[in-house]
């Protein structure tokens, strides 16, 4: 039987509520066998963080300990150049058998920007992509994004079909959390309890993380 497998990349600088709740409620929702959160390693639009892979690393695997939907997936650490989606794609898809279905999940800022990534019109050759809300983000999607979604959109995710080549919206709990955020109030000395597993929170203050920051 074909498997169903779901992919959540990002900094994860530091993973937090917005993520887990996404990746939990759609692995149950779409019976996935299971999700990977995937860390990035040098992440190719943005500043290397501060914080190093290792640690974002060490934070995504206690926040998931326990979960058995939800898997981490280390690869793009392992590799020593930039961390295009592409190649992760590629790279799992890989390890796959043909029928698999392998699920992108993108929250809409990610998605919008999604013209700006490498190969990105190649990228639904190797999965379908699920469009998470974040009602935070006032992102708008680009002319080539808009002709994408006509012509490649799915109104229902459960009627996705075949092993990739589908986008669709799907519903979860509209959580207004960032990693900005929590960097953010960490700096200034407040509290992030219950944004963030007790058990980042406990990993972020034993090694003293993101307290003298300045970053948004
Ligand atoms: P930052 O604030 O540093 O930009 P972030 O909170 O957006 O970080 P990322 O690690 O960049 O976190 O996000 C990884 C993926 O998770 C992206 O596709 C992003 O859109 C999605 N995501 C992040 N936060 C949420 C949220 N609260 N709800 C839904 N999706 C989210």
């Amino acid at each position: 039987m074909a498997r169903r497998i779901g992919i959540l990349g990002g900094t994860f600088n530091p993973v937090h509520i917005g993520h887990l709740r996404a990746a939990l409620e759609v692995a149950e929702y779409m019976g996935l066998d299971e999700l990977r959160l995937i860390p990035s390693a040098r992440p190719p639009h943005r500043q290397a963080p501060l914080v190093s892979a290792e640690q974002r690393l060490a934070m995504v695997e206690l926040a998931v300990a326990g979960e058995a939907q939800l898997r981490v997936d280390d690869r793009e650490l392992q590799r020593d150049k930039p961390s295009f989606t592409y190649d992760t794609l590629e790279s799992v898809r890989g390890e796959l058998a043909v029928e698999d279905q392998l699920f992108l999940l993108l929250g809409w800022d990610a998605f919008c920007g999604l013209p700006s990534w490498y190969r990105w019109q190649e990228l639904l050759e190797f999965c379908h992509i699920l469009v998470l809300q974040r009602p935070d983000a006032d992102s708008e999607p680009s002319e080539a994004l808009r002709d994408l979604l006509a012509a490649r959109s799915e109104n229902d995710p459960l009627s996705l079909a075949g092993p990739g080549g589908q986008i669709s919206f799907i519903w979860q709990t509209p959580l207004a959390v960032s990693a900005t955020q929590v960097r953010q109030l960490l700096a200034q000395g407040r509290s992030v309890r219950y944004l963030v597993p007790d058990a980042v929170l406990a990993y972020i203050q034993a090694q003293g993380l993101y307290s003298g920051q300045t970053d948004s």
